[in-house]
């Protein structure tokens, strides 16, 4: 078996998980890391306590979650001082997010200078979606000279469970068409053609798409527009509001879905309203990917949301039989693999995603390495 650590940085927490094969031999969460009272002082001091708690023995390589791979990391990618670099030049893209990467990724080496690291990014899944699918309607050049299209995030959970989706159906990978819809604090619909990502929710950021936890979604630009010119918020102060005061949050005033759930089942309007909003975003991505997809295998619901609520996954397919796509009321509450009734066009599932597996998994192919 080879052991692989998986390291997932954001700005102040770290989680790991080491793995022997596809077994966890160890896990936990670094929190709150520069904060009065926090687990560590930076990333440095994270990394030197994770080591001193783990028996790094044997260790083949070290998985980095990296959020954004830019126009060209379509693939994990083993480390050097020339990938840190192409990862550097990509922060403008994701300046909430890639720093805290390219910290662990720093650290790691500098503490495992034997051990081979490989970044896999959340929007490598994503470079097979076609042209038509990733430009916006705006001056090519333009677009060009600033990185702007479409990348998509989540991309080891959409490639995980979409694979996981064709193991549950017994068919291989490369003849089903799968809509995966990871419902988690950020949320994004794929729809997955063959094993490969033909179209995806979140744009350049993880902002578009669905309505989150926290985030808006896909919002009419002409709002920003608007509340600088005619409200007079500062950009940053709209992209704050956007991006951590929107989504399930803004409108009801929890982020927590279990908590806009109850709310909703006592009557309270706002948790009726956010609910709906949100059911009804999942579903025009379902009916634009059933476009896209035209044959559609199977839906497959991820995440703490899509593993775990039965009332959104119901909301989210109610009415479609006409379309060939039903629950099963029984299976639907047990959460069971295949939730669907037996027979029909498109199945629908419920599959537990495990992006730490999938980063160790890319890992290890990416240096040649067996399990
Ligand atoms: P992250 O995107 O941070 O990895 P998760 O995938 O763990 O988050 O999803 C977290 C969200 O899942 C929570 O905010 C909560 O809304 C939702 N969730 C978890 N359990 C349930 C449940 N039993 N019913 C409804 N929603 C749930």
């Amino acid at each position: 078996m080879t052991r692989v650590l998986v390291l997932n940085c954001g700005s102040s927490s770290v989680k790991y998980r080491l793995f022997d094969g596809a077994g966890t031999v160890a896990k936990g969460l670094v929190q709150r890391i520069g904060e009065q009272g926090g687990d560590a002082a930076d990333h440095l001091a994270a990394l030197q306590r994770i080591m001193a708690e783990t028996d790094l023995d044997g260790l083949a390589a070290v998985g980095h979650r990296v959020v954004h791979g830019g126009p060209d990391f379509g693939e994990p990618t083993v480390i050097d001082d020339a990938v840190v670099e192409r990862i550097e030049a990509l922060v403008p893209l994701a300046p909430l997010h890639q720093p805290a990467a390219l910290s662990g990724i720093e650290v790691a080496r500098k503490l495992l200078p034997s051990v081979p690291q490989v970044a896999v990014f959340d929007t490598a899944f994503h470079a097979t979606i076609p042209p038509e699918g990733f430009t916006w309607a705006i001056d090519p050049k333009l677009a060009e000279r600033w990185q702007i299209r479409r990348y998509g995030f989540h991309g080891t959970s959409h490639a995980y469970v979409a694979r996981r989706t064709a193991e549950i159906l017994g068919r291989p990978p490369a003849e089903v068409n799968v809509i995966t819809l990871h419902l988690g604090n950020g949320a994004s619909a794929c729809a997955v053609q063959g094993g490969r990502s033909i179209a995806t929710s979140m744009g350049l950021s993880p902002l578009d798409g669905l309505v989150m936890g926290t985030r808006s979604g896909a919002i009419d630009p002409t709002v920003i527009f608007h509340l600088h010119r005619v409200a007079g918020l500062p950009i940053d102060e709209i992209e704050t509001l956007l991006t951590r005061h929107a989504g399930l949050l803004g409108l009801t005033g929890d982020n927590d879905l279990r908590a806009v759930e109850s709310r909703r089942e006592a009557g309270d309007a706002a948790a009726i309203l956010g609910f709906d909003v949100y059911i009804r975003r999942i579903r025009e991505y379902v009916g634009a990917y059933l476009a896209v997809l035209g044959r559609v295998d199977a839906i497959a619901f991820t995440a703490g949301v899509g593993e775990n609520s039965p009332e959104v996954r119901e909301a989210t397919l109610s009415g479609l039989e006409p379309l060939g796509i039903a629950l099963d009321p029984v299976r639907n509450a047990a959460a069971a693999p295949i939730i669907s009734p037996d027979g029909g066009r498109t199945a629908v599932c419920v599959v537990p995603t495990d992006e730490e597996l999938e980063i160790a998994n890319q890992s290890r192919a990416a240096l040649g390495l067996h399990d």
